[in-house]
């Protein structure tokens, strides 16, 4: 069953025309890669599903519902939860108020903050802690846990490992893998490429806001011409 839908997607920032006719779907419980250079367009995509992007055209549908005039908080409550690459997460606020704020705010069905704690040991220790007393790598925790409390169905993650240190990408990378072998949904988008391609099945490359390849990873993985190309990996 397909989970989401884009079909001839076009999205703008004012008069900037940044998406063009872009296609992609992700089945139900499938982890799917969004790659491609800085300024792809790989963010405006997600805002586009997410709808937090003044303007899209096209076809988005959510499990065979379109969603594409939906508003921003009825896209959410269906299920479809962002990690936004700038971490949005309360500063003065505690881990736990801010899991509690995020589980608290859910319309649909939430889980348990101890789970959250289960999932990520590190945040255990740091409860009391306010936001902004984390490190990088205890932030993009606290940030992942504030959308997994929310029980998405549709989680999208915008470059988790941005900034990160190496042994916290290692970390968080065994977290995913365990979060992705449960009934979720994942779009990821990533300019580390390894750790995409270890966490999904499947990729699509956009370039200049348009479709430029797709594939299983397997596939991906031998052809260095398109690493190279359009992700500088070579
Ligand atoms: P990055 O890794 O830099 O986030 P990306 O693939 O996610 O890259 P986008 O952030 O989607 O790319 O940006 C795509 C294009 O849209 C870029 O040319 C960028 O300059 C432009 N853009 C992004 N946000 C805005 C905005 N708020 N207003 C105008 N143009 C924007």
């Amino acid at each position: 069953m397909s989970a989401l839908e884009l079909e001839d997607v076009n999205a703008y920032y004012g008069n900037s025309h940044i998406l063009y006719d872009l296609d992609l779907h992700v089945d139900q419980n499938e982890v799917v890669a969004l790659l491609g250079r800085n300024g792809a367009g790989k963010t405006t995509t997600l805002r586009s599903i997410t709808g937090t992007i003044p303007r899209r055209e096209g076809r988005i549908d959510f499990r065979d519902e379109s969603i594409v005039d939906d508003s921003v908080d009825a896209i959410s409550n269906k299920g479809i939860k962002l990690v936004p690459e700038e971490r949005r997460i309360f500063p003065t606020l505690t881990v736990q108020e801010n899991l509690m704020l995020s589980r608290d705010s859910c319309k649909g069905e939430s889980r348990p903050i101890e789970e959250m704690y289960d999932i990520f040991p590190i945040l255990d220790d740091l409860r009391g802690n306010n936001g902004q007393n984390l490190s990088g790598g205890e932030q993009q925790m606290l940030s992942v846990a504030r959308a997994l409390v929310q029980s998405p169905d549709l989680l999208l993650l915008d470059e988790p490992t941005e900034g990160l240190a190496p042994v916290i990408v290692e970390d968080l990378e065994e977290i995913l893998k365990d979060i992705v072998s449960e009934d979720v949904t994942v779009l990821i988008t990533e300019q580390n490429v390894e750790f995409a391609l270890e966490l999904s099945e499947r990729a699509y490359i956009i370039e200049s806001g348009e479709n430029a390849w797709d594939g299983t990873i397997e596939e991906l993985r031998d052809r260095e011409d398109l690493l190279e190309k359009y992700l500088s990996v070579g």
